[in-house]
């Protein structure tokens, strides 16, 4: 929905390194939106969150209806809570995943949802959690190459 379009705008804008922005209403992230449990990188795959993600409140910008983000005042709010970040997540909406390019964009945006699944089912068994550490994240450039991949998947397909 283009309704939405200042998330990408006042990303752009406030990240020169981000060159493709992914806003998602990915449904396991949600209910680390609405909790204190942080959404941690628990599988190497995902270690772009092993520092955790940083929560958007679109209350402290003024009320507004349907929690989506609709102005620039909103969007450029939501930039800076991302911060250096390369994921927000944003309360009771969903998130917002920035990246240098295109695929890395789409492998941050895909992960995030499989980690937030693959957590929630860690967290039932009730124990500790042994996230991926800072110093364990994997360098991105050597991120496996998910696109190639996903490419033949779909020309599998059809
Ligand atoms: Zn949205």
């Amino acid at each position: 929905m283009f309704l939405e379009r200042y998330i990408h705008g006042e990303a752009f804008r406030a990240r020169p390194d981000v060159n493709a922005v992914v806003h998602s209403h990915s449904p396991t992230v949600i209910p680390f939106t609405v909790t204190d449990e942080p959404l941690k990188a628990i599988s190497h795959i995902a270690s772009f969150l092993a520092n955790g993600c940083p929560c958007f409140e679109i209350r402290d910008v003024g009320l507004t209806q349907g929690l989506l983000v609709t102005n620039n005042k909103q969007g450029a709010a939501l930039a800076k809570t991302l911060g250096n970040n390369p994921v927000a997540l944003m309360r009771g909406h969903g998130n917002l995943v920035v990246a240098p390019d295109v695929r890395r964009a789409v492998h941050r945006a895909l992960y995030t949802e499989v980690n937030a699944r693959q957590l929630v089912a860690a967290l039932s068994f009730k124990r500790p959690i042994k996230y991926v550490q800072p110093d364990e994240a994997q360098d991105p450039a050597r991120l496996g190459d998910s696109w190639e991949v996903w490419k033949s998947e779909v020309a599998d397909s059809h």
